[in-house]
């Protein structure tokens, strides 16, 4: 995936559910009303790494852009297989 700020390739990254997606909207920010979303609806959930759910994520560090592919999620098994293959693959 490219970054939408600088065009660049961004890396590929996994983002843990357990903890709940914060995202503010950006119609909020017009009126200076901060309302944090959360996506995942995980709420108060608990983290157990065996049981934690991951989204295919992808990062600018440059331009910290950080892109959530929240509809997807795979078990930690899954993203670790996955995390292999790229590092495999990018070496
Ligand atoms: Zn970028």
């Amino acid at each position: 995936m490219k970054c939408p700020k600088c065009n660049n390739e961004m890396q590929i990254a996994f983002c843990n559910k357990a903890e709940g997606l914060s995202c503010a909207m950006p119609e909020k920010f017009d009126n200076f009303i901060f309302l944090d979303k959360d996506l995942s609806g995980a709420g108060l959930k608990k983290f157990f790494p065996h049981k934690a759910e991951w989204h295919p994520a992808y990062l600018c560090q440059d331009c910290t852009i950080y892109v959530i592919e929240y509809g997807v999620s795979m078990n930690h098994k899954e993203a670790e297989k996955k995390a292999k293959k790229i590092i495999k693959t990018s070496n």
